[in-house]
C-alpha cells in the first residue's frame, strides 16, 4: 500500500517537472531535484527517500585536553569522625609460660584520620611473670580532639611445658656434686672417665671455673645451677634475690657450655630451714621454679661429706654404698667435690656399683625427681 502511493507520487512529480519545461534549469538549484519537496513531509515518505546522514561517532574530534589547573579535583572523602583505635599485637587474650620476665608483644594506635598515636599509649596494670594466674593490662590513648579509647588485654601466665619423666632401669645411680668446681674436680673427672660413668655437677657461679664446667659438660656430665654466692641470707631474702643469684650462675654456665641449664639444686636443698627468715620462701620458690620450666633435685642418699665431720674416703664410700642398697630402684647421691675425701671415695663407689649391676647416669629433665618435704 505504501509502495503504490509512492509510485503515484513519483509519477505526479515527474509530470510536474515536464510541465515546468525550461524553467527547471533557470531557477536556482535547490535540493528539490535530489530530495523530496518540503511539503511532502509525511513520515513514511521521508523515511524512504532521505539518505540518512553518515554516523557522527566515528568522526568526532578528540576530546579537548583541559589544562591541569582547570581539571576539577574531587573533594577528599573525610573518614567518619570516631574514637582512636588501639590494636593489640597478639590479641586481647594472651597465654604466656611463666618466666622471670614478661615482655608485652606490643600495640598500635591511630586516630580516625589514620595518624599514629602509638607513642601516646599509656599502659596500666602489672603482670607478675613468674606467678601463674590471670592479669589485666589496660591501654589508653587520647587524640588531638580529646577523644579517647581504652582496651584491655588479659594475660594468662601458665606453667611451662615440661617433658615427661622417664623411669630409668633399676639400679640407676645419679651421683651429684655440689659447690664446685674446684681443683679436685679434675681428679674426679678422670675417675669418672676411667669407669665410663656419668654424673651431675651443681655448680657455684662465683668460682668462675668455666674451664672445668666446660670439660665436665664436654665429657657427657650434666651441669645444673646451685647458686652464685651460696649465702643463704642473701639468696633466700625474696624471690627477686633468688632469681638474680640463679641467673648470674646461668650466665657462667652458658659461657662454659654454650647454653643455659634447666636443672638445679637449692642451696641447702628444698627442705632447708636456713631460709626461715623469709617465711614461706621455699614453698613459693619450689612451685615458681617448676612453673617456669626448671626442675630441682634433692637427694635420697647423702655421703655426709658436708660440714667438717671429717669422714675418711672409705667411710664416705661405705655410707654411699649403704644408701645405694636401700634405693635399688634409683638413687640421687649428694656429694661435694670441694672435699678431697669425697672425691677420693668415688672410685670405690664406682667399682662396687659396677660390680653389683648399678649404672651411673647424669640427671636431665626426664630423670625421676627426688624431692624432700619443704620445711619453710
Ligand atoms: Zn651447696
Amino acid at each position: 500500500m505504501k509502495r503504490s502511493i509512492c509510485w503515484i507520487l513519483a509519477a505526479l512529480f515527474l509530470l510536474a517537472v515536464a510541465a515546468c519545461g525550461s524553467n527547471a534549469t533557470e531557477g536556482p538549484e535547490t535540493g528539490a531535484a535530489h530530495s523530496p519537496a518540503p511539503k511532502e513531509t509525511q513520515d513514511d515518505v521521508v523515511a524512504v527517500v532521505v539518505t540518512p546522514p553518515p554516523t557522527q561517532e566515528a568522526t568526532l574530534p578528540p576530546a579537548p585536553t583541559l589544562p591541569p589547573e582547570l581539571i576539577p579535583t574531587p573533594e577528599p572523602t573525610e573518614a567518619p569522625v570516631g574514637d582512636p583505635i588501639i590494636t593489640l599485637v597478639e590479641g586481647e587474650e594472651l597465654n604466656v609460660a611463666a618466666d622471670f620476665t614478661f615482655s608485652d608483644p606490643g600495640y598500635f594506635a591511630a586516630d580516625y584520620r589514620g595518624n599514629s598515636l602509638t607513642d601516646r599509649v599509656t599502659v596500666k596494670g602489672e603482670v607478675v611473670p613468674y606467678l601463674t594466674g590471670t592479669y589485666e593490662l589496660s591501654y589508653s590513648v587520647k587524640d588531638d580532639d580529646g577523644r579517647s579509647t581504652t582496651v584491655v588485654r588479659r594475660v594468662h601466665i601458665v606453667p611451662a611445658e615440661m617433658p615427661e619423666i622417664v623411669m630409668p632401669p633399676e639400679k640407676t645411680v645419679y651421683l651429684t656434686f655440689d659447690d664446685g668446681p674446684c681443683g679436685y674436680t679434675e681428679e674426679l673427672l678422670d675417675v669418672l672417665k676411667k669407669y665410663n660413668a656419668k654424673a651431675t655437677f651443681f655448680v657455684i657461679g662465683n668460682k668462675r671455673r668455666t674451664d672445668l664446667i666446660k670439660r665436665a659438660y664436654a665429657e657427657g656430665h650434666s651441669i645444673g645451677v646451685h647458686t652464685y654466692c651460696h649465702e643463704y641470707k642473701k639468696i633466700y631474702k625474696n624471690e627477686k634475690a633468688f632469681f638474680e643469684d640463679f641467673q648470674k650462675t646461668q650466665e657462667v654456665i652458658k659461657e662454659a657450655t654454650g647454653s643455659y641449664t634447666r636443672i638445679f639444686r637449692f642451696p641447702g636443698g628444698s627442705a632447708n630451714t636456713a631460709s626461715r627468715r623469709s617465711k614461706g620462701i621455699m614453698t613459693r620458690l619450689t612451685k615458681i621454679m617448676e612453673d617456669m620450666g626448671y626442675r630441682y633435685f634433692d637427694w635420697n642418699v647423702s655421703a655426709g661429706d658436708s660440714g667438717g665431720n671429717g669422714y675418711t674416703a672409705s667411710q664416705i664410700k661405705s655410707r654411699v654404698v649403704n644408701g645405694l642398697k636401700k634405693h635399688s630402684d634409683y638413687a640421687v647421691v649428694l656429694q661435694h667435690d670441694i672435699h678431697l675425701n669425697s672425691v677420693r671415695a668415688v672410685e670405690g663407689i664406682l667399682k662396687w656399683g659396677q660390680e653389683n649391676g648399678y649404672t651411673f647416669l647424669a640427671l636431665d629433665l626426664t630423670s625421676p625427681v627426688v624431692h624432700s618435704k619443704v620445711q619453710n
